[in-house]
């Protein structure tokens, strides 16, 4: 066989969140097509990183009071302290905040630029002026423009379920700084797809590099159309990588993210010796990536687009698995289904999980299901009954002395197994792992029916035949051995076990086709319990009262003297904000003020124009969005209080030099502020 040169990826985790069981499906998938390559004898590279970039990484890390560095550096840990337990192995495991990946970022931009695909465009979008961001859809929240329901996200709406753009609601706040955001227009930098689709086409298209159904979904989705261009940066602050050539922009976290593969390897090639080139720029390398379904436009479409003009190495394969559901449902918290990975440690072992998901696993893209009881009994009857079964039955009457030294006659058993190799590998090289554990387990069964048949724990009764209680052990312990090198890619740590057991390594795949004889057979240690569906049961419960804990500290009982017991919604629906000292509430300086006029704005539908009065003369001018909750005749000579040190801030409709202070939601759900009797215009309130 000749050797391969394998560099393998799977999709980055992002930075923002701990590992759960529905990413392990990635992770343990992609970890047993690396561990099956490395056992064949190829040349095998599995690198990932942490993906770290983006608007939410930056936003927690203000919101934590800390620095972004900071934040990945915590959860890089946490990840890579999961996947070490659950047996994933990786090569190399960078950062997409990494030097390696921003010298690549630069350099394949330039191609990028050089090669006339990047094209400048204006975007407008909704702007938080307190937090300085741009906000996306999903960080403005307002009244649904179709049925009024308040407090909406900015894409879609809870009640009606119709979608909509952020700048249709009406009364949009950012989630951010709960400021009303304003329109504003920023230059973006965008890839001109359409010019790579004759490509794309055919790479797509033709070849194996892809699953027939994705094809045929980018087929019918995208490719039939002109492709749209794709907007690859956006406008500081955003915690990324500052483009060169427009340093008022950093790319796209989606940008940045696939050159992380790339830098991942080049910080592998200089810890181990050779170049970058020698597997992203050589005809002998293959590059696999698997991914899940949800990620599949990012890197079949935009992903080689970048590598063609860069002049790398294209996809072998991308491999595009389905999602994770528990008991047939979505993953959820409130019935404990949502497990994170250090939740599922604390109640049973890693090594079920992975056999498990191997036996469920197909070439296609459909959704893995947990099947909790299936799972237990999956599990023990597979793993318990029929491999672990096959040792813990013979190596006791061996242990602490030799196999025999002629492999004995075993009815074809051996060979048998032996004969099954090449097409168990030929179902891992397809992840077709469901049948690959199938096939094995028919094998398993074929060896438990020669001990049944051969009855050792009867030949240890009689001292004339222990000859032939030797033999019986030697085929029952080769068979066992074969099984679990078939085996090793998913349960490697039954395959340490095993070595230590019959004292000769599992090196290679053809190991498969030579039986051991003479050698030593170390002391029986337990190999593998069987997992009961208390452990389950538990680790549900664990999750579901880490929801509840959750959910607890934002909704506290009611105190004993509380005989009002208000809802906690408004509370719930906007929470407190960071911790704030003196200094920083005295900055604003809050002040009765008192409505000398008010009126309407021609062609602003929710905004009143105020004139108020701070006493011996002092005015401001203020614009609020007030218009859907007051009558501007019934507001005037009112006593408010208003921030007057705020920044005075041009609008569509003139200069707006101060707020109004009101609580409630927006729209009709609009309260303004009055001050008790005897308070007087220009007091300052402390
Ligand atoms: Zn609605």
């Amino acid at each position: 066989m000749t050797q391969r040169q394998i560099l393998v990826t799977s999709a980055l985790p992002y930075a923002n969140g701990h590992i759960h069981l529905g990413h392990l499906v990635e992770y343990i998938q992609t970890d047993i097509w690396v561990r099956f390559q490395k056992l064949r004898g190829h040349r095998t590279l599995y690198v990932c990183a942490d993906d770290t970039h983006g608007t939410a990484i930056m936003l927690r890390a203000r919101k934590e009071g800390r620095s972004e560095d900071d934040v990945i550096a915590e959860m890089r840990d946490a990840h890579l302290r999961d996947f070490s337990q659950f047996g994933i192995e990786f090569d190399n495991y960078g950062s997409t905040n990494s030097d390696e990946n921003r010298q690549l970022c630069e350099s394949i931009w330039k191609s990028i630029v050089d090669a006339g695909l990047v094209r400048e465009k204006n975007v407008t979008q909704l702007y938080d002026p307190v937090a300085e961001t741009f906000l996306a859809d999903r960080f403005v929240r307002g009244t649904c423009p179709k049925c009024q329901a308040a407090n909406q996200p900015g894409d879609n709406c809870s009640k009606c379920g119709s979608t909509y753009s952020p700048t249709d609601l009406i009364a949009p706040v950012s989630t951010l700084s709960d400021a009303t955001p304003e329109l504003r227009t920023a230059t973006h930098l965008f890839i001109e797809l359409e010019q790579l689709h004759e490509f794309l086409n055919e790479w797509t298209q033709s070849g194996d590099h892809l699953q027939s159904e994705v094809a045929n979904y980018l087929k019918g989705h995208f490719l039939s159309d002109r492709l749209r261009d794709w907007d690859v940066s956006r406008p500081n602050p955003y915690f990324g990588f500052n483009i060169p050539d427009s340093p008022e922009n950093s790319w796209y976290v989606w940008f940045d993210a696939p050159i992380g593969y790339m830098a991942s390897t080049e910080q592998w090639c200089a810890a181990n010796g050779g170049q970058l080139a020698d597997w992203w720029k050589n005809d002998e390398s293959e590059i696999h990536h698997f991914i899940g379904k949800d990620i599949t436009y990012f890197h079949t479409l935009f992903w080689p687009g970048m590598l063609k003009t860069a002049g790398y190495n294209l996809p072998e394969k991308i491999h595009v698995h389905g999602f994770l559901t528990v008991g047939g449902e979505k993953m959820s918290k409130s019935t404990g289904t949502f497990v994170m990975a250090s939740t599922y440690l604390n109640h049973l072992p890693p090594q079920v999980l992975r056999y498990y998901y191997a036996s469920k696993l197909g070439t296609g893209q459909d959704d893995l299901d947990l099947n909790l009881d299936e799972f237990v009994a999956r599990v023990n009857a597979d793993l318990v009954g029929k491999i672990v079964n096959l040792a813990s039955r013979t190596a006791k009457f061996v242990q602490q002395g030799n196999l025999s030294e002629i492999y004995p006659d075993d009815g074809g058993l051996f060979a048998h197994a032996a004969s099954q190799a090449e097409r168990i590998a030929s179902l891992y090289e397809k992840c077709n792992y469901s049948t690959a554990m199938k096939e094995i387990m028919l094998l398993a069964d074929r060896a438990n029916k020669y001990v049944e048949d051969c009855t050792p724990w009867i030949l240890r009764k009689d001292p004339e035949r222990a000859h032939e209680l030797k033999n019986v052990c030697t085929v029952a312990l080769n068979a066992y051995r074969q099984l679990v090198l078939y085996l090793t890619p998913v349960l490697p740590d039954l395959a340490q076990q095993t070595n230590e057991l019959l004292n000769v390594p599992i090196q290679h795949w053809d190991d498969s086709q030579t039986p051991l004889t003479g050698t030593p057979v170390s002391k029986f240690q337990h190999l593998m319990k069987r997992i009961d569906e208390k452990q389950v049961k538990k680790m549900i419960e664990e999750s579901k009262d880490a929801t509840e804990e959750n959910e607890k500290s934002v909704v506290p009982e009611f105190h004993a003297a509380d005989k009002w017991q208000d809802s906690g919604e408004a509370l719930t629906k906007e929470p407190m904000t960071d911790e704030c000292t003196i200094d920083d509430f005295m900055k604003v300086d809050l002040r009765v003020a008192r409505i000398i006029e008010a009126g309407h704005v021609e062609g602003a539908n929710k905004l009143l124009q105020l004139t108020l009065s701070l006493g011996g003369g002092e005015t401001r001018n203020v614009f609020a969005g007030i218009k859907a909750a007051y009558e501007p005749e019934t507001l005037v000579g009112r006593l408010v209080v208003c921030v007057a040190n705020l920044k005075p801030r041009k609008m569509k409709f003139g200069l707006s030099e101060g707020m109004v202070c009101a609580s409630g939601g927006g729209g009709k759900e609009v309260f303004l502020l009055s001050p008790d009797d005897g308070s007087v215009p220009g007091q300052r309130v402390h």
